[in-house]
């Protein structure tokens, strides 16, 4: 079958309303989009055709979540092993240093902005993290293990898939390994600073991958400077300034486990004797530390996403206004603050007003020095704005 032509009749299909046809370039579809669709199992692959019956693309449907289909492909062929295979290999290529072969360590397959919406692979060294977050994803993994082990045979695949997807969509999240067990922890460099991971625990697949650009960013401005980091996970940003000659680094961080990870990456990097652990909640820290007078030349906040909803998006703004608010109070003059959203419905826009806000609240004139984002393994979409999810703003106070 060609563009623009009818599908087969006896291919399942989903037909979008008339006037419902942003899948062309977006790949999700939601329930309010679909005028029919065939009777087919949850998780399995429909073509979708607009309402004049012509191909728009194919996909996984799933009549559970609102988001009921994700389009994976707008030419015509099978989601099969081969189509994985290329995807797989795209995105590789795509990351691929003056070095040849993926890295090392990096976002190897980022969901929609690498045609394969609900799958993420990250490498951390010898072993492949693969999360599927849809039930087509998760139908579809062996297609997915099998196309890993043929582009990087040597590496072992762990299997960690995000709880609340797999209930959303129906299936129970996978956690182990995909074949042989590889190995339980991993030591990975990052820009000359040493992190070990721990596969199948901790947060996202292990690290915040997304914040690898960012962390580079700060061990270069740290030398000489009193350094905070605020919600630090496992002191990924303070193992960079220390590297990078901070005098000191305060971290905070309220989960025992990620201050067990910190404690580890602080002792792995010598740099443990420079650096204190705030085992506390940000809020509260942040009000303590100005009450004490203490004041930093770097100042890191990449918190949590505030705002899961557009409709925490108020209460969202509250919260980011107060840290950004209480972190300009410690800042030194000539200093730096790298501040973070990585809340979807937080927009550019919505992130610099709430800056400004806290900033006129401050009494702070500031220097924009740069517009910060993602890392470039996670790739942005123009046609889809979800994929750019993480914004910053490097700021000098003045
Ligand atoms: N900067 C980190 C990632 C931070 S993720 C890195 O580069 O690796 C956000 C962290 O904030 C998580 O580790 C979470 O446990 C922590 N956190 C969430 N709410 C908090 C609070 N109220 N006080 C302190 N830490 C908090």
């Amino acid at each position: 079958m060609k563009h623009g032509q009818p599908a087969g009749p006896r291919q399942p299909t989903l037909r979008l309303k008339r006037g419902h046809e942003a899948a062309r370039t977006h790949p999700w579809i939601f329930k309010g989009d679909v005028a029919d669709v065939s009777d087919v199992e949850p998780g399995s692959a429909v073509t979708v055709i607009d309402a004049g019956g012509r191909f728009v693309g194919r996909g996984f449907y799933n009549p559970r979540p609102a988001l009921c289909c994700r389009i994976l492909t707008w030419i015509d062929e099978l989601l099969d092993a081969g189509f994985f295979q290329r995807r797989i290999e795209t995105a590789a290529a795509r990351r691929r240093g003056p070095a040849q072969g993926p890295p090392t360590l990096c976002r190897l397959v980022w969901s929609e902005a690498d045609g394969l919406p609900g799958l993420v692979v990250d490498r951390y060294g010898p072993v492949l993290v693969t999360q599927c977050l849809t039930l087509g994803m998760a139908r579809a993994r062996p297609l997915v293990t099998a196309a890993l082990g043929s582009l990087l045979g040597e590496a072992s695949v762990f299997d960690m898939d995000d709880p609340t997807s797999a209930r959303l969509e129906g299936f129970s999240a996978t956690l182990g390994w995909a074949g042989a067990s590889g190995p339980r922890t991993v030591r990975v460099i990052e820009d000359g600073v040493t992190f070990e991971v721990t596969i199948g625990a901790g947060h996202k697949t292990g690290l915040y991958l997304d914040q690898r650009e960012n962390r580079a960013r700060v061990g270069a401005l740290a030398r000489d400077r009193d350094v905070l980091d605020a919600f630090s996970y496992t002191a990924g940003f303070a193992c960079h300034a220390l590297r990078g000659g901070a005098r000191r680094a305060v971290c905070i961080e309220s989960s025992p486990e990620a201050i067990a990870g910190a404690r580890q990456n602080l002792a792995l990097n010598g740099v443990a004797d420079r650096a204190e652990i705030s085992a506390t909640n940000a809020f509260d820290e942040l009000r303590r530390l100005e009450r004490q007078g203490t004041r930093f030349g770097v100042i890191v906040l990449d918190p949590p996403p505030f705002a899961r909803s557009r409709s925490a998006l108020d209460a969202a703004a509250r919260g980011y206004k107060e840290i950004n608010l209480r972190a300009l109070r410690l800042l030194e003059r000539g200093g730096s603050l790298l501040t973070f959203s990585c809340s979807h419905h937080v927009s550019d826009t919505m992130f610099d007003e709430i800056c400004r806000d806290a900033a006129a609240d401050a009494g702070a004139r500031l220097r924009v020095v740069d517009r910060l984002g993602q890392a470039h393994d996670h790739p942005v979409l123009l046609t889809i704005p979800e994929t750019r999810y993480l914004k910053g703003l490097h700021l000098e106070s003045l």
